[in-house]
């Protein structure tokens, strides 16, 4: 099982307004969508680029998951995310392979795809996000 493509880039952002005009107007990119996702106290932007996405991230709370990592980090690359044609069995067989998973089963994530992420401690470093439409 391996991925298809790279799905999108993830990148944590303090103010989406902000960010969305440098993609816009010095990348001459196009905010195709802007979704929040409540479980997630996120509010994303998506750009398409051949057919990998970046996400903006902005935390709708600072205790969330992206409000934290801002909070030690700072903004910058968040995450990576491959998409499989079924998230589920991809997940699970990392699980095998003694990944640690944050996720050992998918959740809904924005735009309708199921998500699951695998720890960083298990990924030299980079925060995996495994994703696809089942
Ligand atoms: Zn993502």
């Amino acid at each position: 099982m391996k991925p298809t493509h790279i799905e999108h880039i993830g990148i944590a952002v303090e103010n989406l307004d902000e960010a969305i005009k440098y993609y816009e107007n010095i990348l001459g990119l196009k905010c195709y969508a802007i979704e929040e996702v409540k479980d997630q106290k996120v509010k994303t932007a998506f750009f398409m680029i051949g057919q990998t996405k970046i996400e903006l991230l902005e935390a709708t709370e600072t205790d969330s998951p992206i409000g934290k990592f801002i909070e030690k980090k700072g903004q910058g690359l968040h995450h990576l995310a491959f998409a499989f044609d079924d998230v589920d069995s991809a997940l699970k067989s990392a699980g095998e392979k003694e990944i640690r998973l944050i996720d050992k089963e998918s959740r809904p994530g924005a735009e309708g795809l199921k998500i699951g992420f695998l720890h960083p401690k298990s990924t030299f470093g980079v925060l995996t996000e495994f994703c696809g439409k089942k």
